[in-house]
């Protein structure tokens, strides 16, 4: 970190960013921060809405993580590991989608989701959220932007939350301190490059 890099107290504050656009990255970016925050000693959750069928290697790699930094916790306070950096898939993976064709079940499991995100980030039990994918499930009209606006407008003021997904809904942006969007300059699917794992599971 650079020696002239704010630290102090009085400087902290819990931000609220928002990965989006079309481009590949935004899950990733959203996977590097809960990383750095971890490092730092951050209590990292990281909700994925929608995602469920495949196994992604952020699965694997967040359990190792969670144990390497639950362990030395544990020892100096004699108790269970700290749950340090957590990933927990809540959907079922594709969703069908299209006003009516929109199946109960997925809005059952988006509803179930957002529930949970919303205690999780209001509990003050953890640093820094992640809410992976909701930019979908808002965009399909599974959750409401007012519901999610009206919980992040409350959150503790030291908790900070990542929304991930393309077409992140005005209001949101509107709420966010930092908001990036991905450009397309161009993907491996054109070519019909199919998903590579470790670079997109
Ligand atoms: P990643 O998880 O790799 O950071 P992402 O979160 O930006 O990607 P999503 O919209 O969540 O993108 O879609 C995830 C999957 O779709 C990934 O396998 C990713 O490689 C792929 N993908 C992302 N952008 C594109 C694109 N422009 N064209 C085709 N496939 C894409
Ligand atoms: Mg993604």
């Amino acid at each position: 970190m650079p020696d002239s890099a704010p630290t102090s107290e009085a400087v902290r504050r819990g931000l609220i960013l928002i990965n989006t656009g079309p481009g590949k990255g935004k899950t990733t970016a959203a996977l590097g921060t809960a990383m750095r925050a971890a490092g730092n000693g951050m209590r990292v959750l990281i909700l994925q809405f929608l995602k469920g069928s495949w196994h992604y290697g952020e699965l694997d790699a967040a359990a190792a993580l969670n144990a390497a930094l639950g362990s030395s916790e544990s020892e100096a306070i004699g108790s269970e590991p700290a749950r340090n950096f957590v990933i927990r898939q809540l959907g079922r993976g594709f969703v069908k989608v299209g006003g009516a064709q929109t199946d109960p079940e997925d809005i059952r499991l988006v509803e179930a989701a957002w529930a949970e995100a919303a205690a999780a980030i209001l509990s003050d039990d953890w640093d820094l959220v992640v809410l992976d994918e909701i930019n979908y499930a808002i965009g399909y009209k599974m959750l409401a932007p007012e519901a999610v606006a009206e919980v992040l407008r409350r959150k503790p003021e030291m908790v900070h939350v990542i929304l991930t997904g393309r077409n992140a809904h005005p209001l949101l942006v509107e709420l966010a301190d930092t908001v990036t969007e991905m450009r397309e300059v161009k993907h491996a699917y054109q070519r019909g490059i199919l998903a590579q794992r470790g670079i997109e599971f």
